[in-house]
């Protein structure tokens, strides 16, 4: 299945303006199974943690508290090339640079508050899915 799958998560102001229907509704349309999926809200340590690599970073104190201000959808999506075509479906980290009929073009508020997390590697994305999910969370478990 590596090699296959992504993480996503649907940020809390995207939750929070009523966005997690359409989001998914556009994940499945570009052909994405989901195969987990849960509503959850990280604690400050814990969205510390999801984002380690950015502590240097000057917006790493306001990332992780934006991340941790309200309730995430968390899933894993299953698709052929699943990284890849998923950070295509997202567009830009930058909502202004995001092209027409991304998700992040449709549905960010600003390059913090961009709608939408897209693992950025194969290796990554194991990584990520196994922070959010235990294998009996997932659907061939199920
Ligand atoms: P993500 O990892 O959430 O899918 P990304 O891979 O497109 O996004 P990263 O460079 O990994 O972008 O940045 C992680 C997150 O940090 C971004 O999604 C965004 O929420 C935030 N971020 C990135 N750059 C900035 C910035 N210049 N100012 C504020 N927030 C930023
Ligand atoms: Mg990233």
């Amino acid at each position: 299945m590596e090699g296959n799958i992504t993480l996503t998560i649907i940020k809390p102001g995207a939750v929070r303006n009523q966005y997690i229907g359409p989001i998914l509704n556009m994940i499945n349309e570009s052909g994405f199974k989901i195969i987990a999926i849960k509503m959850i809200k990280m604690s400050l340590e814990q969205a510390g943690k999801f984002y380690a690599v950015h502590r240097s970073k000057p917006f790493y104190e306001s990332l992780t508290e934006f991340m941790s201000s309200g309730p995430i959808v968390v899933a894993i999506l299953e698709k052929e090339n699943a990284v890849e075509e998923f950070r295509k479906l997202i567009g830009a980290t930058n909502p202004a640079e995001a092209e027409e009929g991304t998700i992040r073009h449709r549905y960010a508020e600003s390059i913090e508050r961009n709608a939408v997390h897209g693992s950025d590697s194969e290796e990554n994305a194991v990584i990520e899915c196994d922070f959010f999910f235990s294998k009996s969370e997932r659907l061939s478990y199920l």
